[in-house]
């Protein structure tokens, strides 16, 4: 019934032996069709054509043995296992079962032979191998190890196990060689052009490598056979996301906002400071989009302190000026009301009202403030997440701008865009992000907005001079601080924890602001921790920023909070358990000013290999594009993102960081297909993307 069909509309449930509940565990690893099945690629391989003596094994060698069996017992006690002693003649070797039945000992009779594939491990008297792949008796027949004695070993999940997977495996290749079973949709031209196998033969030597083959390229991904997979489900994905921004594009419309008035004119006017070039470039790239009936779709990447926060104004501006409303979000309350605080300070001497909604507040405060966002008074309103809750409505949104979108994906950037949706009109979004994003990576993630670079820092800004220092060296820290201090700076002394516990955070910090105040009773110290209510929090802050306090001592939630340029100094403790995103946001509260600032990295030895790493980088620049370059490398993309986000990026067969090299070579490809091969765009898509569209869904 499946003859002459393409493997991707032919479900595994039509291969032998795949019932309902293989079936559902092959969906858990994302396998639904027998091509999904020709593109799981192993993990690794293991040699089971060669047998190596007992006598011979090296500890954590994993091996094939053919012994007999000597001894079996269970061993009762908290955890029953099966122990089998076999032996070759030429040494004993344990195999060592926690999960069996009853009847395995039975089968372990003294004179059995057996085959046994696994880790050697040093045990008690003798190596050991736990829950070794065994075969009993005379050995049967294994098609993949009988070919180069190379078998496959591929991600699996519960209730599948390796022997399973290889024979579907192996019946979907057999498949595969069938006319029209497997299209081939990268042109034969570009594939030569590029020194890439056709698609059969890169999967035949993927799953079932001849003799000699290059098992290693193929699993550090450098091998031709899968850099060509690589790249055909980059190409993929990039073309699925180019489709869903054509498709956005063409449907939203939104309103044309003016380019210059007389409120822009007065607030330029008000600022204390020139923009920088910088500011000036991307301004007139927001000025240009938000001008055009089609809805903005911009990122604005610039590093801290870049001075993003007067340029999301200027597009706020705009807005207002041409009688539309801005909605402005951050992802934490302490930002939003950084916003709120600055967005006043500038919008409210030019007589426009600024809104503020957040989850916290009261009852009344609450309805009035959805009164004046409904009606229209609020002009700009800011907020957290709460601003998109069903229960506010805007009277005419026309902007909405979204700080450090990096905790945002796709799916709720498109649902911030519906939400706003009014008429056939959509609001116009700018997103600002101080978590710079690797050009690579921005183009995959992010390939449904435009993107501009703040890649400049107002002027007299000094880099923050960065040194790591053991946690036994806390004296010297101290005297620093009170240094500092002296000569009439601030300082912040900011407390981690490996818990993700607010409470144990805040109360390290107030413990470590007791023992900081005994041992400087010259200073003035603070403390905010994310436990303290925000009317309190807000007036420690103000208090800092005023000067009244030396020396403030905090949790992590001043990481996107305060800018007070006064402040030169800052200590970080256990900085070894944070990564460098969370860093360098920390250390760009330091800086802002004109006066040389450093930043001491406090750390519990010993330092491992990850956290050495993490520092050197610290201490090696200030480039906020670099560090989330190497932050990127050392994390992978999924975690670079953030949980949120993972989902989206999870590929089949390429990997963010190993193939960044193809990108640009990808973007290139995709033009010329869509150009020349219209008709192999959609089934590339639902190739390696999935017909389910994953991106459009929201
Ligand atoms: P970020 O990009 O990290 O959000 P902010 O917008 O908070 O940075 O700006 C950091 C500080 O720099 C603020 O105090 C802001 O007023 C100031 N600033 C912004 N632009 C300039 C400029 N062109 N010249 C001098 N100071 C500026
Ligand atoms: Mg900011």
């Amino acid at each position: 019934m499946y003859a002459g069909k393409s493997l991707a509309a032919r479900p595994l449930n039509s291969l032998r032996g795949v019932g309902p509940r293989l079936a559902e565990r092959l969906a858990r690893l994302r396998l639904a069709s027998v091509q999904d099945l020709l593109l799981h690629l192993p993990l690794r391989y293991e040699d089971r054509g060669t047998v190596v003596p007992i006598g011979s094994l090296r500890p954590d060698q994993h091996a094939l043995i053919d012994a007999q069996v000597e001894l079996a017992e269970v061993v009762r006690g908290r955890r029953p296992r099966l122990l089998v002693r076999v032996s070759d003649g030429t040494g004993q070797l344990t195999l060592l079962f926690f999960h069996f039945y009853a009847s395995q000992l039975n089968q372990f009779k003294r004179g059995t032979r057996v085959r046994a594939f696994g880790e050697a491990r040093p045990g008690m008297a003798t190596l050991t191998m736990t829950h070794p792949d065994c075969q009993l008796g005379e050995p049967e027949r294994d098609d993949a190890a009988e070919e180069s004695g190379l078998v496959p070993v591929y991600p699996t999940t519960e209730g599948l196990n390796q022997t399973q997977l290889r024979r579907l495996v192996r019946a979907a290749l057999a498949l595969a060689e069938e006319p029209g079973a497997l299209t081939d949709l990268l042109p034969p031209e570009l594939q030569s052009e590029l020194g890439f196998p056709p698609l059969l033969a890169a999967l035949r030597q993927i799953h079932a490598p001849p003799p000699g083959a290059l098992l290693s390229a193929i699993i550090d991904g450098s091998h031709p056979v899968v850099r060509r997979l690589a790249f055909e489900e980059l190409l993929a994905h990039h073309l699925s996301l180019q489709r869903l921004r054509q498709q956005l594009q063409d449907q939203a419309r939104a309103p044309e906002l003016v380019t210059d008035g007389p409120l822009l004119d007065r607030f330029r006017v008000s600022l204390p400071f020139r923009l920088t070039a910088a500011q000036e470039r991307v301004d007139a790239e927001l000025a240009r989009d938000l001008a055009s009936p089609r809805a903005m779709q911009r990122l604005v990447q610039g590093d801290v302190g870049s001075g993003k926060t007067v340029v999301a104004a200027l597009a706020a501006l705009r807005a207002v000026e041409s009688g539309w409303q801005t909605a402005v979000m951050a992802p934490t309350e302490l930002l939003a009301e950084q916003h709120y605080r600055n967005f006043s300070h500038w919008l409210a001497p030019l007589g426009i009202e600024v809104g503020w909604l957040s989850g916290r507040m009261g009852v009344r405060q609450r309805e009035s403030a959805l009164a004046a966002v409904a009606d229209g008074r609020a002009a700009v309103v800011v907020g957290t997440h709460a601003l998109f809750q069903e229960s506010v409505q805007f009277q005419r949104l026309g902007l909405v701008i979204v700080d450090e979108q990096h905790r945002f994906g796709v799916h709720q950037r498109l649902a911030l865009r519906e939400k706003g949706e009014r008429d056939g009109m959509q609001p116009h979004q700018l997103i600002m992000t101080a978590t710079p994003i690797p050009r690579t990576l921005a183009m995959t993630a992010y390939a449904d907005l435009d993107v501009s670079v703040i890649d400049e820092l107002p002027p007299g800004r000094t880099p923050v001079a960065t040194v790591a220092v053991s946690s036994s060296r806390r004296q010297e820290v101290i005297e620093r601080v009170r240094n500092a201090c002296a000569e009439g700076r601030q300082a912040y002394w900011v407390c981690t924890l490996i818990e993700e516990s607010e409470l144990l955070e805040a109360q390290a910090a107030a413990a470590t602001a007791e023992r900081l105040t005994e041992v400087l009773p010259e200073l003035r110290v603070g403390l905010v921790h994310g436990r303290l209510k925000n009317a309190d929090k807000e007036a420690v802050m103000a208090a800092f920023a005023r000067g009244e306090i030396d020396l403030l001592v905090a949790t992590t939630v001043i990481e996107v909070g305060v800018d007070v340029p006064n402040a030169s100094l800052m200590i970080i403790e256990n900085a070894e358990r944070l990564g460098l995103a969370q860093l360098h946001q920390l250390r760009g509260r330091v800086g802002r000013g004109a006066v040389a600032s450093s930043c001491v990295l406090m750390y519990q030895p010993p330092l491992s290999a990850h956290g050495k790493l993490r520092l050197g980088i610290m201490r090696e620049t200030n480039d906020g594009f670099e560090i989330a370059q190497r932050d990127l490398e050392l994390r992978g993309p999924g975690e670079f993102l953030g949980t949120r986000q993972t989902g989206e990026l999870r590929y089949r067969t390429a990997d963010l960081v190993r193939d960044a090299h193809l990108l640009p070579q990808v973007q290139r490809t995709a033009q010329r297909l869509l150009r020349e091969a219209p008709a192999t765009v959609q089934p590339l898509i639902d190739r390696w993307v999935g017909s389910g569209e994953r991106y459009a869904q929201v």
